[in-house]
């Protein structure tokens, strides 16, 4: 068994599903289940014995002891995280508390859980910390992408409170010799993920006929990796990743914000056109930018291919394709999340919240 942390987001939701669909190895799923966690998107796991779920928060160290002791997973997975930058402006407190307080937890009784083993088990066992590239800060548009050895220099909330938890990780392992692995990946885009973010954002906005709401000018640049591609990198560290050693991920997709929404825009126009005819790319509106707002971000994913032979399956033509087509064939799981009735959903799979 392994155990996945914030397995009910957008990312851990993903990895879950294809996991299973490679391994019957089961999942032990930890997710507190917070605006993000939603376990509708493991709706097909519903009656599928592999997956376990416990809501419960990587900060709760009893409850983290029991699991552990009772399910002895071979590897603990940790994507459990508060993610969006924005909301890190607006009240940094939760990114601190479970970014950085939580994952301290989670690393304590990882590491008694460790300690208790002996072996086999013990020389097998793994801790993977799920990471972002926005702990290395922002370049400017001649500088090379980040490597693994770029300083962290984090400028957000939430980039400094993952900064934060990936030097515990790297700590736990030179003090006590935990055999953790750390990922540092680029902007993920695909199915499930909540439209708070730029992508899932512009494809319901479009739909719904709202304005489509771009900071600045427009002109940040990011790296873009399909979410199964993220997942597949994961699944590869896992399984041969150098312990203590950290991995960039990308796909070496760097594009500027309004590309990416013009991209969202021209396929709607051919998969969904609008009734007036008119394109969606007229319901751009520029907004005041977000302060501290990262100018690039370049993701350096030589090493990993390098040395574990993983690349990206999907170009970000074939996957941006695919994600749009995902959001137009699941308008219930779009609407479920604007609405609030995923919670419901949740209060009928797994108690009242
Ligand atoms: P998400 O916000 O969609 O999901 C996070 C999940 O963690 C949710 O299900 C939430 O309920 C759960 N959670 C939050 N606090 C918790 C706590 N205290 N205890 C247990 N569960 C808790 O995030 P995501 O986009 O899926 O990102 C997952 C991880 O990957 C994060 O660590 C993030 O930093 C990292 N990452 C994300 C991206 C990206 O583009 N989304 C890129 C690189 C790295």
């Amino acid at each position: 068994m392994i155990l996945v942390t914030g397995a009910a987001g957008f990312i851990g939701s993903n990895f879950v599903l294809d996991w299973l669909e490679q391994h019957d190895e089961p999942v032990l799923n930890l997710d507190k289940l917070t605006y993000a966690g939603n376990p509708e998107n493991l709706a097909s796991l519903r009656d599928d014995p592999r997956h376990v779920f416990v809501q419960g928060d990587i900060g709760d160290r009893a409850l983290l002891d029991r699991l552990l002791a009772e399910h002895r997973p071979r590897a603990v997975i940790n994507f459990a995280a508060e993610s969006h930058v924005d909301r890190s402006i607006h009240g940094p407190e939760d990114f601190i508390q479970t970014n950085v307080v939580g994952t301290f937890h989670l690393l304590e009784a990882v590491r008694a859980h460790w300690g208790s083993l002996d072996g086999e088990a013990k020389s097998a066992f793994r801790f993977l910390h799920v990471s972002t590239d926005e702990v290395y800060g922002t370049l400017g548009p001649g500088d090379a992408p980040f490597t693994e050895t770029t300083p962290y220099t984090p400028n957000s909330p939430y980039s400094a409170s993952k900064a934060a938890s990936d030097h515990l990780v790297r700590a736990y392992h030179h003090t006590y010799g935990l055999p953790v692995l750390t990922t540092n990946c680029s902007n993920n885009y695909g199915p499930y993920h909540f439209p708070e973010k730029l992508i899932p954002l512009m494809i319901v906005n479009a739909l719904a006929g709202k304005p489509l709401p771009v900071y600045g000018d427009g002109m940040q640049v990011r790296d873009w990796l399909y979410v199964k591609d993220h997942c597949s990198a994961i699944r590869r560290v896992l399984e041969a990743g150098t312990l203590g050693e950290t991995y960039n991920v990308g796909g070496w997709n760097e594009k500027p914000n309004i590309e990416i929404v013009r991209t969202v825009c021209t396929l709607l126009d051919e998969l969904q056109p609008r009734a007036d005819g008119q394109p969606y790319s007229s319901q751009v509106s520029y907004v005041k930018d977000r302060p501290g707002h990262d100018r690039r971000y370049a993701i350096d994913a030589s090493k990993i291919h390098r040395e574990l032979g993983w690349k990206p399956a999907e170009t970000f033509d074939s996957g941006i394709r695919k994600t749009v087509m995902w959001y137009l064939a699941h308008p219930d799981w779009v609407a479920h999340v604007q609405s609030g009735d995923y919670r419901h959903w949740i209060g009928q799979q797994y108690g009242a919240l």
